[in-house]
C-alpha cells in the first residue's frame, strides 16, 4: 500500500469525548469514526488489524476441531420465545417488525439459532461438535463506552459445543480454555482467567478472561499469593470478626435530627461506627419491594443479588414506593419489626448485636439491635463488594482489586437450550439423550482496543507484530526526488516479496509529519530512506517497541527486519 493513496485520516488532537486511551488513539490514528453512540465505522487500518485477529482466532478454533458457520443477524421472535430470552433480554435486545407484522430480533448471541441446527444431530457418534462463527452482534447497551470497548454493534467469535454427558462438556470447555489462552497470548494480551457470574446466559460454571486496565468496566478480585481470581460479581473474601461488646443491649429508639447517611451517623453523638451500623437498601425485584441489609461500611453488588434471587427485573425502589411500604424516607430505613417484606441479609451481619439502624420513622434510629433476634431475615445471601486488602478465602493473604477489560467469556450452559429446543441424540442403546452445551465468546473490536490499552506510549500505538496493520513502513524522506523515491519503491517490493506487510510512505510531506504519523498508527518497524543515507548505501531502521534506531546497509534491510521480528 502507498500512503499517498491510502485513506488514513490521522488527527493531531484527541477527540473531546474520548476518555479511554484506546478510544483516543484509534480515532486519532484513523482506525475508527463514530456514527452515533455505540456505533463505529471501521476504517481500512482497523479492518487490516481485525482480519489478522480473526485469522488468529480461526487458527486456534480450527486447531481444537471447530467448524466455521455464518448465521443470520435477524432472527424470528419465536426462537427467542422458545428459550424464554425474548423477555429476559429486555431492552438490551434490538427488536423490529417485518412488512408482514412479524416480530424479529437482531441477534445478541446465537445459542437459539445454533440449537435449531443441532436438531439435525442424530447419534452419540456425531458428538462432540464445535461450531463457531465470526459475526456481528447487536446489543442496545445502556451505556456504550470507551470507543469500541463497549458498542451496540460489534463482531464476536462465538462458538458452541455439543456433548453427551457432563464429562464431555468439561473436556470441551477445557479445550476452549486452552484455545482462548493461546489466542490471547498471540494477540499480546495478558489475560487472567477469573470465576464469573453467568448472568442471563444460565448454566453453571463460567470463566472470564480479564486484561488489567483502568479503562475496563469490570472489577477483578485477585490473590497474588495463591492465584485466586474472581469477578467482583462472584468474588468472596474472609473478613475479621467484629467485637460487639459484653452486653446484649435491648432495642432503643433515639432521635437523629439531620442524619441521612451512614457517614452522618458515624460522627453523630450517640451514633455508631460504620461497621456497627446496618445499611438498609430497598430494591424493587420483579415488582416486589425487598429489603437488602449490609454492614454499614459494605457496598452492594447488584449482580450478586440478581444471581442469588434469580430476579431478572431489579432496580432500586423509588422513594414513594419505599414510603408507601415502610413509612419512612431513605436515611431512616431499617428492618426491625418489618413483616411481609422479603429481607435479604449479607452474612457479614450474622451473629452481630448492639448495632444501629434506621427506625422507619424519619429522623429516628434504633440502637441495641441484635440482627438475628430482632430482624426476620428471609434469606442470607452474600451480596457484598470485596475491598482491597481483605483476606483471600482460600489462603488468607491480602486480596487485590483491579479494573479490567473482559476480553472473553466461556460458559458451561448445561441442557437449558437443548431442552427448550428438544436437541437430543441416540446413545449406544438407542435411547434419546439430551445434549449438553457450552458457549464461548470473544469480541474482536474489544480485544483490539484492549491491545491498544496495553501497547502504547506517549506517541501512539505500539502494535504487536502479529496484528499490526502493516509490519514495516518505508518512510521516504524526499518523495519529490526521483532517485530517493525509486530506492523506496525497490525496498517496498523486496519487503512485500519477503512476505512482510509493508506500507510505502511516499507522501510529499515533512519528515516530522511522517514520523509522527507512523508512530501514532503504531507500525512496528520504520525503514527510513533519505538522500544522505543513500549516498552511503544505508537506510535507518527503527524498532518502535524497543525504541532503537540503527543504520543498516540497504542490502541487509530485509534480513535485519526479519531478524528483529524473530527476536
Ligand atoms: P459485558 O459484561 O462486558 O457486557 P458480556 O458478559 O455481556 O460482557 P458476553 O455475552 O460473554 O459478554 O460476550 C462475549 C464477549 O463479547 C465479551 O467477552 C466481549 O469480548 C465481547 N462483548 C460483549 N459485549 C460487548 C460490547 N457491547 N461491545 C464490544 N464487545 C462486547
Ligand atoms: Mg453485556
Amino acid at each position: 500500500m502507498r500512503w499517498s493513496q491510502a485513506f488514513i485520516p490521522t488527527l493531531r488532537d484527541d477527540p473531546t469525548d474520548a476518555e479511554a486511551i484506546s478510544h483516543r488513539l484509534l480515532v486519532r490514528g484513523g482506525y475508527l469514526r463514530q456514527l452515533m453512540a455505540g456505533a463505529y465505522s471501521l476504517l481500512p487500518l482497523m479492518i487490516r488489524v481485525r482480519s489478522k485477529v480473526a485469522t488468529v482466532i480461526r487458527e486456534e478454533m480450527d486447531r481444537i476441531g471447530g467448524q466455521e458457520f455464518l448465521l443470520p443477524a435477524v432472527h424470528p421472535a419465536e426462537i427467542w420465545q422458545k428459550s424464554g430470552r425474548w423477555e429476559i433480554m429486555g431492552d438490551e435486545m434490538f427488536r423490529l417488525r417485518d412488512r408482514k407484522g412479524a416480530d424479529l430480533a437482531l441477534g445478541m448471541t446465537h445459542e437459539e439459532v445454533f440449537s435449531t441446527l443441532a436438531l439435525e444431530l442424530r447419534s452419540y457418534r456425531d458428538l462432540p461438535q464445535f461450531w463457531y462463527q465470526i459475526q456481528t452482534k447487536f446489543r442496545d447497551e445502556p451505556r456504550p463506552k470507551g470507543g469500541v470497548l463497549r458498542t451496540r454493534e460489534f463482531t464476536m467469535k462465538d462458538s458452541y459445543s455439543f456433548d453427551m454427558e457432563s464429562a464431555g462438556l468439561d473436556s470441551s470447555f477445557d479445550r476452549h480454555y486452552v484455545a482462548y489462552q493461546r489466542i490471547f497470548a498471540r494477540l499480546g494480551l495478558d489475560a487472567v482467567p477469573v470465576e464469573a457470574s453467568s448472568g442471563a446466559m444460565g448454566g453453571s460454571d463460567s470463566i472470564e478472561f480479564m486484561v488489567r486496565s483502568n479503562s475496563g468496566e469490570d472489577d477483578v478480585v485477585y490473590c497474588g499469593a495463591c492465584g485466586y481470581a474472581a469477578n467482583m460479581e462472584r468474588a468472596t473474601s474472609r473478613i475479621d470478626a467484629i467485637e460487639d461488646g459484653a452486653v446484649h443491649a435491648e432495642v432503643e429508639k433515639f432521635a437523629t435530627p439531620g442524619v441521612r447517611t451512614i457517614l452522618d451517623l458515624s460522627t453523630f453523638e450517640g451514633g455508631a461506627a460504620r461497621e456497627s451500623q446496618i445499611k438498609s437498601l430497598v430494591y424493587m425485584m420483579e415488582g416486589e419491594l425487598t429489603l437488602v441489609l449490609l454492614r454499614g461500611d459494605h457496598a452492594l453488588v447488584e449482580q450478586k443479588l440478581q444471581d442469588g434471587t434469580g430476579a431478572i427485573d431489579l432496580r432500586p425502589a423509588h422513594p414513594e414506593e419505599i414510603q408507601a411500604v415502610l413509612g419512612a424516607n431513605p436515611g431512616s430505613l431499617g428492618a426491625v419489626g418489618v413483616k411481609g417484606v422479603p429481607i435479604v441479609a449479607d452474612p457479614a451481619l450474622a451473629g452481630r448485636y448492639n448495632m444501629v439502624t434506621g427506625a422507619n420513622e424519619d429522623e429516628f434510629h434504633l440502637r441495641g439491635v441484635d440482627v438475628e433476634r430482632d430482624i426476620e431475615v428471609t434469606t442470607w445471601m452474600d451480596v457484598r463488594e470485596i475491598t482491597d486488602g481483605e483476606a483471600c478465602v482460600t489462603c488468607g493473604e491480602p486480596l487485590e482489586v483491579f479494573k479490567a477489560i473482559e476480553v472473553g467469556h466461556i460458559f458451561k450452559l448445561g441442557t437449558k437450550y437443548a431442552e427448550a429446543f428438544g436437541v437430543s441424540v441416540l446413545d449406544e442403546e438407542g435411547a434419546a439423550i439430551t445434549v449438553i452445551m457450552g458457549s464461548y465468546g470473544i469480541g474482536l473490536e474489544r480485544n483490539i482496543a484492549a491491545v491498544v490499552e496495553t501497547h502504547h506510549d506517549e506517541k501512539g500505538i505500539v502494535w504487536p507484530v502479529a496484528i499490526a496493520p502493516f509490519v514495516v513502513v518505508i518512510t521516504v524522506l524526499r518523495a519529490d526526488v526521483t532517485e530517493v523515491l525509486d530506492a523506496g519503491e525497490r525496498l517496498y517490493r523486496d519487503y512485500q516479496q519477503a512476505g512482510i506487510d509493508t506500507i510505502l510512505d511516499d507522501r510529499v510531506e515533512r519528515p516530522g509529519v511522517k514520523f509522527a504519523d507512523a508512530e501514532l498508527i503504531g507500525i512496528p518497524y520504520r525503514v527510513t530512506v533519505g538522500p544522505r543515507g543513500l549516498e552511503n548505501g544505508l537506510v535507518e531502521i527503527q524498532d518502535r517497541a524497543r525504541g532503537t534506531t540503527e543504520e543498516i546497509a540497504i542490502g541487509d534491510a530485509i534480513s535485519h527486519v526479519i531478524q528483529l521480528i524473530g527476536q
